[in-house]
């Protein structure tokens, strides 16, 4: 059979209209106009600028639990009307003032990003967020919408635990001008609120760290959260064009409306700079779709020019490794503590 797609007209549009705030600064006055317009674009884009503050929300400290050199607090927060976040806070032994913020990737929620067995009450590995709090790092990890605690009623249950709503969510939230993503990052920011009212840090030094979508709502929530002071990703950074618009099964919180049409993954990196930055990818993840690791040093190259704009080439860093969609977190923990100490 001959089968009749869109996909070549998919393209054909994307080349057509992409990138309406394509990042064009040449120097520090012209960057922070084109921040300002490409900003709030992308927040109408993905819906940022349309959800509902919650006046004087307090976190409600559900449970906690100590492990070696570290308490495990379990909080939820109401971050819009009727919409709650939950969230581990893994306080330090012996805080150093910083903090990061450790949103989650798909296949799980934040147990299973901080380590925790699915009962919660065992670590079954050393991982990034754990490691950071035994270094006296603040570590706060919430479950996205969709995801964990939030998985809405068709994935909600025993043995769910690593599916998420998120292509739910997108159908429903769509056609409301509003997207899962968008969400994400408004919780984001709600949980930096939190974080930065502990006595023990300071609010200057909270930075963000994610794998795969994890990486996504780091980008996203740095882009648009100027308090953001160090932006980690991991498995994401990667051209719109190759990875989405040709690989349209990916989870829906990948996807708003009009996004390709305002910026493209490299304007969103431009959006962190002069902030410290560093991107982690493997040359062989398939998510980055059939151009592999030239679309995310295409993407690097865009965000590259505004650090160098901005007199900050040194604050951004690009790692390659030889392995496909995982961590590795080589170099990580000396760029966080040269720039969080
Ligand atoms: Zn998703």
């Amino acid at each position: 059979m001959t089968y009749y797609t869109t996909e070549e007209y998919m393209k054909l549009r994307f080349d057509r209209f992409a990138r309406r705030y394509a990042y064009d600064a040449s120097d520090k006055d012209s960057h922070e106009r084109w921040y300002e317009k490409a900003s709030a674009a992308l927040s109408s884009a993905i819906g940022l600028d349309r959800c509902i503050p919650v006046e004087g929300a307090q976190a409600q400290l559900l449970d906690e639990a100590a492990f070696d050199g570290f308490v495990r607090r379990h909080y939820v927060m109401e971050t819009e009307p009727t919409v709650f976040m939950t969230f581990y806070l893994l306080v330090p032994e012996h805080p150093n003032g910083a903090a990061m913020l450790n949103p989650h990737g798909h296949g799980g929620a934040k147990e299973a990003c901080l380590g925790f067995s699915p009962d919660e009450k065992t670590l079954e590995y050393e991982s990034f967020g754990v490691s950071l709090c035994r270094r006296g790092y603040y570590v706060a990890a919430p479950d996205a919408r969709g995801s964990g605690e939030r998985r809405e009623r068709g994935q909600q249950g025993e043995g769910k635990e690593s599916q998420n709503s998120h292509r739910e969510m997108l159908n429903a939230c769509i056609c409301l001008g509003i997207t899962p993503i968008g969400g994400m990052v408004w919780d984001l920011m709600r949980l930096f609120d939190f974080v930065g009212s502990i006595d023990d840090v300071d609010e200057r030094r909270i930075g963000c760290a994610g794998m795969s979508g994890g990486g996504e709502q780091t980008i996203y929530f740095s882009a648009l959260d100027r308090r953001v002071a160090l932006a980690i990703t991991s498995g994401y950074f990667y051209g719109f064009r190759d990875a989405l618009l040709l690989q349209p099964a990916n989870c829906g919180c990948n996807f708003a409306p009009h996004l390709y049409e305002t910026v493209d993954m490299g304007d969103i990196g431009a959006m962190i700079a002069p902030r410290p930055f560093f991107i982690e990818s493997g040359v062989n993840d398939r998510l980055a779709g059939a151009s592999g690791i030239e679309n995310v040093r295409s993407q690097f190259k865009i965000a590259e020019s505004a650090y160098e704009n901005l007199g900050a080439r040194d604050n951004i860093e690009l790692h390659v490794h030889q392995g496909g969609h995982v961590w590795v977190g080589e170099f990580m923990d000396d760029f966080i503590d040269r720039h969080l100490l």
